[in-house]
C-alpha cells in the first residue's frame, strides 16, 4: 500500500520554522542521536482519526521527511476493551489519504507485551515494583492531592520473592479483574501525582484484538508508551501537552531499566471552533445516531471531511498555517475552510447545477432544437479545457434567480428585465405563470440570437449572469447540504444539566432530492471535486448509483475568512 495522494516533491515538508524543528536542528548539530531523526505516530485504535490527528501526522511525518528521517506507525493498543480492527484499518487508510507512508514500519504496542512483562519482572527484582491489593478506589484515596502527599500502600514493602510469585499468578489468571495491580515503587510524596507509585499492570480477563486471550494482565499506557518508543529507537517522541507531566515517569522507567532513551517533546493539541475533537464523544454521536456514521460528512474525522470534499492538500496547508506552540488555544474553523476553498478553487471543475428549480420557457427558441455551447472547465487552470453544454427551449434556473417584484439592488430575472445566461444568450423575461396558490411555477422569456456566447454585438450590458440547465438534458441528483454540526463555538459548553449533544445543530443536514445538473455530471466519479457555479463546492458521494449521482456540499463559495483577514489588515 502506498499513499493514495502522494505529496508533491516541491511542497514544504513541515511549514515555517517551529520550536520542535529547532530542537531537531540542534540535536543534529550536536550529534545527540548520531544524526538520526526517527519519529512515530502512535494512535490508539479506539476511534477514527480526526482533524487534530492530522496536525500530529503532519508534524511527525513532515519533520522526519524534511531531515531524511523515518516515521513509524504504531498502534498503542494496550486497552483491549475499546479497540477494534475496524479502527486499525481506517487509521491506515486515512494516514495514506493524507499523503503519508510508514514504509512498512507498522508496529503495535501489543507486539511488545512479552518484553514489557519481562521488564516488569526486572523492576520487581530490583525492588522497584510491587504487587498491590488495594482496589482502584483505594488507590485513588491513597494518592493524595496536589496539596497533600499520598499515603504508602500497606503492600508496598512486600518482599521481592512474594512480588514475583504474585505477579506470576496474576499472569496465570488466578485472580479476578481489578483485585490486584503491579505498581512502580517511586515516591508517594512526589509533587507530580504521576510518580506516586503509578499502576504498571492491571488484571483484565478480556480478549485483545491481536493477542486474543494470551494475556489477562495488561500494561497501562504509561508503562507501554515510553518503552515502545525506546524499542523502536525513536529519537523525537512528539506528543501533546497533557503528557508533559507524564514525561518524568517515562524517563524514570527507561532509566531504571537502563534502556535507550528517546526525547519527548510536547506541543499544543489542535482545537477548532464549532468542532468536537474527543474520540469518546464522537463515538457517542455515532452510537446514538446523531450522525450517519464515523464518515458522516459533518464529522471532524478525516473519513468524514474526505467524504465532505476537503482535500489532503488543504489540510496540510492548514497545519502549516496554524504552526506549533506550547500553549493550547482554539483555532477558527473559518481558517480551515479558507484553506479548503483556496485549494478547491485550483482543482475543482466548474459545472452548472440548479438546486431549487424554476422552469423557464424561451418562447422564440425553435421547438426541438438543441445547441452545444462551449463552457470553461476551470478559469484558474487553462489545462482543464472546455466542455459542451446543451441548450434548448426549456431550461431550469434557481428559484432565487427570479423575482416577480424585484427589490432594489436585485438585478437578476424579473418581468421586463434582461439577463445573461452563463455561456449562453441574453434573455428577457416576458411573464410568469402561477399555480392556484399564487406561486410562480414557470417563467416565460425571449432570447436574442445575436448574443450567443454571452455578448451583445451592439455593446449593451446586463447587470446579472445566471446559471441554468437544459430541462430535457438534465441529470437528476440528490444533493446534501451541510452546516456546522454544533451551534456553539465550544460544543462542550452545554447549558446546566445537559451534555454537549444539547448544542447539536438541528439544521446541520438538508437533503434536496431532485436537483438538476448539466449532463456532463452523469459520469461523475465518487470523490471528484466540483464547483457548482455561483453556489458552492461539491464532492461526489460514494452513495451515488449509475445514473443517479449524490453530491455533498463541501462549502459555500463565500470565504468569510478572507474577508476577516482583509478587515484586519485595514485596521
Ligand atoms: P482523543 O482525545 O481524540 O481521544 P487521543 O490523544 O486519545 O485523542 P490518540 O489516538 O492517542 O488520541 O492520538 C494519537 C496521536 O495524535 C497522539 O500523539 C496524540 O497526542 C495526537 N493527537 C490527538 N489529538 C490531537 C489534537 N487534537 N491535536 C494534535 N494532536 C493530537
Ligand atoms: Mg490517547
Amino acid at each position: 500500500m502506498n499513499p493514495s495522494n502522494p505529496i508533491p516533491p516541491d511542497e514544504p515538508k513541515s511549514g515555517p520554522s517551529n520550536f520542535i524543528r529547532d530542537i531537531i536542528v540542534d540535536d543534529l548539530k550536536t550529534g545527540k542521536f548520531q544524526g538520526r531523526v526517527h519519529t512515530r505516530f502512535p494512535p490508539e485504535p479506539n476511534g477514527y482519526l480526526h482533524i487534530g490527528h492530522a496536525k500530529s501526522l503532519w508534524l511527525n511525518f513532515g519533520l522526519a521527511s524534511e531531515f531524511g528521517g523515518k516515521t513509524n506507525l504504531r498502534f498503542d493498543d494496550t486497552n483491549p476493551e475499546k479497540e477494534e480492527t475496524e479502527y486499525v484499518d481506517s487509521i491506515m487508510e486515512m494516514v495514506h489519504w493524507l499523503g503519508y507512508d510508514w514504509e512498512g514500519r507498522l508496529f503495535y504496542a501489543s507486539d511488545y507485551f512479552q518484553q514489557l512483562y519481562e521488564w516488569a519482572v526486572q523492576l520487581i527484582k530490583s525492588g522497584k515494583a510491587y504487587v498491590c491489593d488495594l482496589t482502584a478506589d483505594q488507590i485513588r484515596q491513597y494518592r493524595g492531592t496536589l496539596t497533600e502527599p499520598g499515603r504508602e500502600s500497606p503492600y508496598r514493602n512486600r518482599t521481592v520473592e512474594e512480588n514475583l510469585e504474585l505477579f506470576e499468578r496474576m499472569r496465570a489468571g488466578e485472580f479476578p479483574d481489578g483485585s490486584r495491580t503491579l505498581r512502580a515503587k517511586i515516591d508517594m510524596a512526589s509533587p507530580n501525582l504521576n510518580l506516586r507509585d503509578p499502576v504498571m499492570y492491571r488484571i483484565l480477563h478480556a480478549e485483545h484484538h491481536r493477542t486474543g486471550d494470551t494475556w489477562c494482565i495488561y500494561p497501562m499506557y504509561d508503562f507501554a508508551h515510553g518503552q515502545s518508543d525506546s524499542i523502536e529507537k525513536i529519537t523525537h517522541s512528539i506528543c501533546t501537552l497533557e503528557f508533559e507531566d507524564h514525561r518524568p515517569l517515562y524517563d524514570w522507567y527507561v532509566e531504571q531499566l537502563g534502556i535507550y532513551h528517546p526525547q519527548q517533546i510536547e506541543f499544543d493539541r489542535l482545537n477548532l471552533t464549532y468542532t468536537m475533537m474527543s474520540k469518546r464523544k464522537l463515538l457517542l454521536l455515532v452510537q446514538n445516531g446523531h450522525v450517519r456514521g464515523w464518515d458522516d460528512p459533518r464529522m471532524p474525522t478525516l473519513a468524514g471531511i474526505r467524504r465532505r470534499g476537503f482535500t489532503p492538500e488543504a489540510l496540510r496547508n492548514f497545519c502549516a498555517a496554524i504552526g506549533v506552540s506550547k500553549t493550547t488555544g482554539i483555532v477558527e474553523l473559518g481558517l480551515l475552510e479558507h484553506h479548503v476553498r483556496e485549494d478547491l478553487n485550483k482543482r475543482a471543475l466548474r459545472v452548472m447545477a440548479v438546486l431549487r428549480t424554476l422552469k423557464v420557457v424561451i418562447d422564440n427558441y425553435p421547438e426541438g432544437q438543441t445547441e452545444e455551447l462551449d463552457a470553461v472547465n476551470n478559469p484558474e487552470d487553462a489545462s482543464a479545457g472546455t466542455r459542451k453544454v446543451p441548450f434548448s427551449k426549456v431550461l431550469y434556473i434557481e428559484q432565487d434567480d427570479f423575482r416577480e417584484d424585484p427589490p432594489k439592488q436585485y438585478f437578476r430575472l424579473s418581468p421586463g428585465r434582461e439577463v445573461r445566461l452563463r455561456y449562453g444568450y441574453f434573455i428577457t423575461c416576458t411573464g410568469a405563470v402561477k399555480n392556484q396558490a399564487g406561486e410562480v411555477v414557470e417563467v416565460h422569456c425571449t432570447y436574442d440570437p445575436a448574443t450567443r456566447g454571452g455578448n451583445a454585438p451592439d455593446g449593451r450590458k446586463v447587470k446579472a449572469t445566471i446559471h441554468w440547465v437544459s430541462a430535457q438534458h438534465a441529470v437528476s441528483a440528490e444533493v446534501r447540504l451541510y452546516d456546522n454540526l454544533f451551534t456553539r463555538e465550544n460544543p462542550s459548553d452545554a447549558p446546566e444539566g445537559q451534555d454537549f449533544t444539547a448544542n447539536l445543530n438541528p439544521h446541520s443536514l438538508e437533503i434536496l432530492h431532485d436537483a438538476k445538473l448539466e449532463p456532463s455530471l452523469l459520469e461523475a466519479k465518487a470523490g471528484a471535486y466540483y464547483q457548482f457555479e455561483r453556489l458552492a463546492y461539491f464532492c461526489v458521494d460514494p452513495d451515488s448509483t449509475p445514473g443517479h449521482p449524490v453530491f455533498n456540499r463541501t462549502l459555500p463559495l463565500k470565504d468569510t475568512w478572507a474577508k476577516i483577514e482583509k478587515r484586519d489588515k485595514r485596521k
